[in-house]
């Protein structure tokens, strides 16, 4: 691991402009992406004291039990288009580091960096048939699942792929642990810093064209702070959008024509359910890439909870503002949603921010901070429809989740001779 860390720093770079090059996203934001992905192979490299066991002496006269933490043996990912070297990052170091073979499944739309990456573990020194990539989409997903020798699997992607795979592989007796999709909200106070505020809605909210599982995709302005979205729109206005590897890109284009067009929809429902279009990005032109499938940064206010458009995750550059009187009617507007992936508070109060981090259902919390991602020592959490399954992402949970745990009892005393068969259950206890 120290190895493959060392290997994926000297070549950041060339992943990075693999990942732009498929996925669209822009240079810098692509170098994001690895550094993200290596901060996990960081974390594997000094893992081995989570895997320990537990031991304790003398349960009963000459009696002690132990605890290890072993391998499952095959263990597999299924990966989705949006981070292209983060996600099978997530995965296959900490799967491999705890003792197990790895199967990994990039998405069909960029698997450029798996298999980079794959490349430069062999070249660490990973032995042939540890970590091994296999391509398609639904039918070598189903061949996962029913397969008797993968014993758990790793999922990051929609919730109908999620939950399809979740249901499908629990059956056959494996693990899951399936990360799902989203639909993050900011809360901002109107004793929010006013400057900083807006800074960071409009980076977590248009960052990577909004398609990443932390994007604060929908924002809910409390009480005076309801006047600020005017000056979002401007500073969503200033971004530049064109291709990912132009220096001045600030977003780049979608994934697809089918996702382009199923954003524009879903922007379209807001318009026709009664939402104000303050930016509208869907007729952009982007001078050079006229056939991409870019969207500017789009901006639906008077979002209601009962429009598609607020429902449905929208992974694109549309940020949708709420309004709320209160602190509590913003927690119940965020908790009543389905998702519970992240949640962030804009605020200078210490006692607003403390109330909003233990009444709100959302895995990951931000505190003026727009994309609250942890550090690989935490782990990655999700909660309600954002996740499924019950041991997180890398940390402890991730140790856990790839190993399983054997007991030993044993006993070392000389016993003496002619003491007799007794069938009773053996306990600690003695017996009357
Ligand atoms: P996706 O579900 O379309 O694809 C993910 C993977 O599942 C791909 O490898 C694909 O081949 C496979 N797949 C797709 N449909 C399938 C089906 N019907 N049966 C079996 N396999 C199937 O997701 P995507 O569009 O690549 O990624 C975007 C989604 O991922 C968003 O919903 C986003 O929120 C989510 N996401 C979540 C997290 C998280 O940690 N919660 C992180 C990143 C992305």
């Amino acid at each position: 691991m120290f190895k493959l860390q060392e290997l994926i720093r000297r070549n950041t770079d060339r992943l990075a402009m693999s990942i732009t090059t498929e996925q669209g996203k822009t240079l810098k934001d692509a170098q994001g992406d690895v550094f993200r992905g290596l901060e996990v192979v960081e974390h594997a490299c000094g893992m081995a004291t989570l895997q320990m066991g537990e031991y304790v002496p003398n349960v009963s006269s000459g009696i002690d039990t132990y605890s290890m933490r072993e391998p499952l043996g095959v263990c597999a990912g299924i990966c989705p288009f949006n981070f292209p070297a983060m996600i099978p990052l997530w995965m296959f170091p900490i799967a491999i580091t705890c003792g197990n073979t790895f199967v990994l499944k990039p998405s069909e739309k960029d698997p450029g960096a798996s298999i980079m990456l794959a490349e430069l573990a062999m070249e660490a020194g990973l032995p042939d048939g540890v970590l091994n990539i296999v391509h398609g989409t639904s039918d070598i997903v189903n061949a996962i699942c029913d397969d008797d020798n993968i014993r758990a699997i790793s999922f990051v992607g929609s919730n109908t792929a999620g939950m399809h795979i979740y249901g499908r592989a629990s059956a056959k007796g494996k693990r899951v642990q399936s990360n799902m999709g989203a639909k993050n909200h900011g809360v901002v106070l109107p004793d929010a810093n006013l400057d900083a505020t807006l800074n960071a809605l409009v980076a977590a909210g248009f960052g990577a064209a909004g398609q990443r599982c932390m994007a604060l995709s929908t924002v809910v302005f409390v009480g005076g702070s309801k006047s600020w979205e005017d000056k979002l729109v401007d500073r969503a206005k200033a971004l530049k959008v064109t291709a990912g590897t132009e220096p001045e890109a600030d977003l780049g284009p979608v994934i697809s024509k089918q996702a382009k067009e199923r954003i524009c929809r879903l922007i379209q429902t807001g318009v026709e359910s009664g939402a104000r279009l303050l930016l509208d990005g869907r007729n952009i032109m982007v001078p050079g890439y006229e056939h991409g499938n870019f969207i500017g940064p789009t901006i639906l206010s008077g979002v209601t909870a009962d429009m598609e458009c607020y429902k449905e995750e929208i992974f694109g550059p549309v940020l949708i503002c709420m309004e709320a009187d209160s602190l509590e009617e913003a927690i119940q507007i965020v908790n009543k949603n389905k998702y519970g992936n992240g949640a962030s508070i804009f605020t200078s109060s210490g006692a607003a921010a403390r109330k909003f981090q233990t009444e709100i259902e959302a895995g990951q919390v931000g505190i003026n901070v727009p994309i609250p991602v942890p550090l690989p020592f935490f782990s990655f959490t999700g909660s309600k429809a954002s996740f499924a399954g019950d041991l997180n992402f890398y940390g402890k949970a991730g140790v856990n989740f790839y190993t399983q745990i054997k007991t030993v009892t044993q006993q070392w005393k000389d016993l003496p001779s002619g003491s007799g068969v007794s069938l009773a259950m053996p306990t600690s206890q003695k017996l009357t």
